[in-house]
């Protein structure tokens, strides 16, 4: 039976970002993913979003990872080799209830320390983001609401893992959990395996998990939000944009890292286990939008998705079921039955913007119960693959008379070559979709149409 240190359950960007934060350690270190890949969870499927931290209760563990993360970003994604952009961002109000929400996220934020944050008129937030279609009453502004894109923010991490000595077996479910004497035995469809300390990071499944050695206490009741996508050559605002309505933060707009615009309408009941995006609702979410920005149009909408959050509860037993007695957990719930094993459970909105801090978190509380040292090789830089597009013309001819399959473009609408894909099959791509997430091949205009073939082909040879 294979032994190590640790073992991270759950390839999400909670698990990439604890399996490198523990690489820090003198700790073996091993990260199980039931599916072929990572960050093919939550982590594919949210807003995007770093958030600045005026959200959150002052004083709170989520309001300082959130403020902290926020302030490390650029240095973060300069490690990883990840692209980050602080666009900022509006909290608009439309009336005199929202004006007062407006007001009590500006304590909160001017008390947890974010910079530069003040609530603006209509006129300024007009000026500050030209392309809103009405005027709100009044806006909270924030210039350093960043985004990223998550699910390479987590292959960077995985990666940068991997590279420092971390070992991983993707495809592999945990099927239970026991424990004899000091260590834990993980069961999987093959081999066991045995480890000192386990860290949780199944997300949606993180209640499963914990129950395969525990009582339950904590369960997950998922609820579901809505996202568009629209074509990046249509126009499109540049500030971030969230909607403040008396029922909470309705829309959300987010001009992404690839220069898309993301739309997530958060208030979707959760009807049965089926999230997927119901096509009816495209109109009436493009409605909406159009009354905060009128570049939104149906006619350029290129994908549409349903993506689950996972709301944490406490349950009780009641007869034989067990049952929600109490309203979800807002907080961070870093659950430690007892030391050896932790929980990162229902890690909700802003989970991507603090994966680096909760993965610091996770992996110090293991360490310290290790009583690890220090690993002193541990190398945070990671270098991603040479990106054609994003090139001079001078850069480009060098990188093609060394590379000639630089200069066969395979995705037209994205302007990735053959090099690339053949680089990201050799970091570990198994399928169309795991190029799609290391490259954005597959993510323009066309969906795929055009090079998802070519791609399928190389994958055939190059794997
Ligand atoms: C709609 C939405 C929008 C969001 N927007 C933002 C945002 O803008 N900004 C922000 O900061 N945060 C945002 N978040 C939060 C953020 O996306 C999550 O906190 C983060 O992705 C959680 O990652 P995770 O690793 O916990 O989960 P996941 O990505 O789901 O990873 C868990 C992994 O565990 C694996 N797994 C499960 N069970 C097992 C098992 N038995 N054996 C092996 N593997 C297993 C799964 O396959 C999965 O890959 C948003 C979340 C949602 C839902």
């Amino acid at each position: 039976m294979k032994s190590f240190d640790v073992a991270v359950i759950g390839g999400g960007l909670l698990g990439c970002f604890t399996a490198r934060s523990l690489c820090r350690y003198e700790l073996k270190t091993l990260l199980i993913e039931r599916q072929e890949d990572v960050c093919r969870g939550i982590s594919r499927a949210n807003s995007a979003i770093v958030y600045p931290g005026y959200d959150n209760k002052p004083g709170s563990l989520k309001a300082q990872m959130t403020v902290r993360a926020n302030a490390y970003f650029d240095r973060l994604c300069d490690e990883l080799d990840v692209e980050f952009i602080r666009r900022g961002s509006l909290l608009l109000s439309y009336d005199e209830d929202c004006d007062r929400v407006l007001e009590k996220k500006l304590r909160h934020g001017l008390e947890n320390g974010v910079p530069e944050l003040c609530i603006v008129s209509g006129e300024k937030a007009m000026e500050l983001e030209p392309k809103l279609s009405t005027m709100p009453r009044t806006a909270l502004y924030c210039p350093g609401t960043g985004t990223v894109n998550p699910w390479q923010l987590g292959i960077a991490a995985y990666e940068n893992a991997l590279q420092n000595g971390c070992e991983a077996m993707l495809g592999t479910s945990v099927l239970g959990i026991e424990k004899s004497n000091d260590s834990y035995i993980i069961k999987t469809e093959g081999e066991e395996i045995s480890c000192k300390a386990v860290i949780n990071c199944a997300g949606l499944y993180a209640d499963k998990v914990r129950e395969m050695l525990f009582p339950p206490e904590l369960r997950i009741y998922p609820d579901a939000s809505d996202f568009l996508v629209f074509d990046k050559c249509a126009p499109r605002p540049e500030m971030i944009l969230f909607e403040e309505r008396p029922k909470g933060k309705a829309l959300t707009l987010v001009p992404t890292v690839e220069g898309n615009l993301l739309l997530e309408s958060s208030l979707r009941e959760l009807e049965s286990a089926d999230f997927a995006f119901k096509a009816e609702r495209r109109a009436e979410l493009v409605a909406q939008a159009r009354a905060i920005t009128d570049t939104v149009s149906e006619d350029n909408i290129i994908r549409s998705f349903g993506a689950v959050r996972p709301n944490l509860r406490y349950v009780k037993k009641v007869g034989n079921e067990y049952v929600p007695c109490d309203k979800d957990i807002s907080s961070f719930a870093l659950d430690r039955p007892e030391p050896g094993f932790l929980s990162l459970m229902g890690i909700k909105t802003p989970g991507l913007s603090c994966a680096n801090e909760l993965g610091i978190y996770a992996a110090k509380t293991m360490a310290d119960y290790l009583s690890a040292g220090e690993n002193k090789a541990f190398e945070p830089k990671r270098r991603g693959i040479s990106r054609i597009n994003k090139l001079s013309k001078q850069e480009r001819e060098a990188l093609i008379s060394a590379e000639p399959d630089y200069a066969d473009i395979i995705c037209l609408c994205e302007g990735i070559s053959r090099a690339e894909i053949k680089q990201a099959i050799a970091r570990g791509a198994k399928d169309v979709e795991g190029v799609k997430r290391r490259l954005g091949t597959s993510m323009g205009a066309c969906q795929g149409s055009r090079c998802n073939y070519a791609i399928s082909k190389m994958l055939e040879v190059e794997k």
